[in-house]
């Protein structure tokens, strides 16, 4: 947590469940599905999401990928990532 006074920019991340995905990396098909946010603290309370974005990570080789938000409604309801789903590569090993 960076500190700025009593204000604060606080970055968490919240495993959401295991989804269905062929990673490009390896090829495994376990990966999980991870929010991400950054959020603006005053006095240790949140007060504002400053950025949220999901995405999934590969469970055998960390590979990492964003995801778009507007599929975040059907890949939660369905538990399956496709690749259309994905907006892009952060991290391919
Ligand atoms: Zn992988």
């Amino acid at each position: 947590m960076v500190f700025i006074g009593i204000f604060g920019i606080k970055s968490s991340d919240e495993k959401l469940r295991d989804v269905d995905f062929e990673c490009t990396g390896c090829l495994s098909n376990k990966v999980e599905l991870f929010t991400f946010r950054k959020v603006f603290h005053f006095f240790f309370l949140p007060i504002i999401t400053l950025k949220k974005k999901h995405s999934i990570v590969c469970n055998s080789c960390k590979s990492e990928y964003e995801l778009k938000e507007e599929k975040m409604e059907e890949v939660l309801l369905k538990g399956k990532v496709r690749y259309e789903d994905v907006s892009k590569i952060i991290k391919e090993f």
